[in-house]
């Protein structure tokens, strides 16, 4: 591996090969050329070049992808070329306001809570989104995840990946620096999280709190068998397809416990071409489709293309009736807009 001291365009500049492994892998590559190229000819101070980072997911797969010989970083560098974009005053766009009030309400008072019994050092972390939408399944899975943790406690807020990718990195730590204080404040040492997202921040961010995923933590126990399959049969879930979010490429852990709860809970998987490690952004990573206005043929469609290629087909083969499970609403709402699946299929996430 290169030298990781020199800034990310530079080191990408004199480090990447121009092997094609990752341009292979992405329609934004295919666009604007090799990471190569496109550290080599980047202006900051260009329009093209403030737009040009905020048209990449950030969903890594060109990272996995590199030879590990040259171990090139090409998400990191698009994200650090967002935060030199915010850094210089040009970003946030106005396209990303909404994404920014959104974040705002989920660190609010009203939207926030820490509910911790006497004792407690380990905290369910559910995120906005499932807290938000499923506030009935969170109490229940609270109660199922406290026969075995008696002191568990429950924290509502939002972690601020947000900002974190659209580049906001001083708002991000001073933020999440804040939230981290507090659980640990609190006696918090261990922190099971829901989303992905939530995941990935606590992950590289948290220490030295502890973080898992409740899935992971799942997997170990024995699953309510007869609500589990009650509700399968209600569903009429039979074969399914996983989607392994972009933010767990590097938690292969996760990817397993995944599976090993459905095929607990009977279901039978078949997997994509690009799953795990390997699985392909089709969702609003890295808020890209936030600016498809301002950089169209780029964005959500290059996610559509890409997904069609590859993962649509089967969904729709005739051999595999896939049903889509999600734990991401943002992944979700995307492919059911972009992809046209049947509104049954959306039904069957619960
Ligand atoms: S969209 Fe994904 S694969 Fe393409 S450059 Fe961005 S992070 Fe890499
Ligand atoms: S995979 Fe790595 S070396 Fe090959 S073109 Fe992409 S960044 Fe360059």
């Amino acid at each position: 591996m290169k030298n990781k001291s020199v800034p990310f365009p530079e080191r990408h500049v004199a480090n990447c090969i121009e092997c094609g492994l990752c341009v292979r892998e992405c329609s934004f590559l295919q666009e604007y050329g090799s990471p190569r190229a496109i550290a080599s000819s980047w202006r900051p101070d260009s329009k093209a070049g403030q737009q040009l980072p905020f048209a990449c997911n950030l969903c890594g797969l060109c990272t996995a992808v590199c030879p590990p010989k040259v171990g090139l970083d090409p998400r990191a560098m698009f994200l650090a070329m967002r935060q030199q974009v915010v850094a210089n005053g040009v970003a946030p766009f106005p396209e990303h306001k909404r994404l920014i009030a959104y974040e705002k309400r989920g660190t609010s008072s009203l939207f926030s809570c820490f509910a911790l019994p006497e004792r407690c050092d380990t905290v369910l972390f559910p995120g906005c989104a499932f807290a938000g939408t499923r506030p009935a399944r969170l109490l229940e899975l609270f109660e199922h995840l406290r026969q075995d943790i008696p002191t568990l406690g429950m924290v509502l807020g939002c972690c601020t990946k947000p900002s974190h990718d659209l580049g906001r990195s001083d708002f991000f730590h001073s933020r999440f620096g804040e939230l981290r204080q507090a659980l640990m404040a609190q006696g918090v040492r261990r922190v099971l999280v829901l989303c992905p997202s939530c995941h990935a921040v606590f992950k590289q961010y948290g220490s030295p709190l502890h973080t898992e995923y409740v899935y992971s933590v799942l997997a170990e126990q024995p699953l309510p068998e007869q609500d589990t399959h009650h509700r399968i049969g209600k569903a009429g879930l039979e074969n399914i397809t996983v989607q392994d979010p972009c933010t767990t490429r590097q938690d292969p852990q996760v990817h397993l416990a995944v599976r090993k709860l459905l095929k607990a809970a009977g279901l039978k998987m078949e997997d994509m071409p690009h799953h795990g490690g390997r699985r392909c952004a089709v969702g609003r990573a890295g808020q890209c489709p936030l600016s498809v206005r301002t950089l169209p043929n780029t964005g959500v469609i290059c996610v559509e293309r890409r997904w069609k290629n590859r993962s649509l087909c089967l969904l729709r083969s005739p051999i595999v009736q896939a049903v889509w499970i999600s734990s991401r609403p943002g992944c979700r709402s995307c492919i059911c807009s972009t992809c046209s699946l049947p509104q049954k299929l959306r039904l069957k996430e619960e």
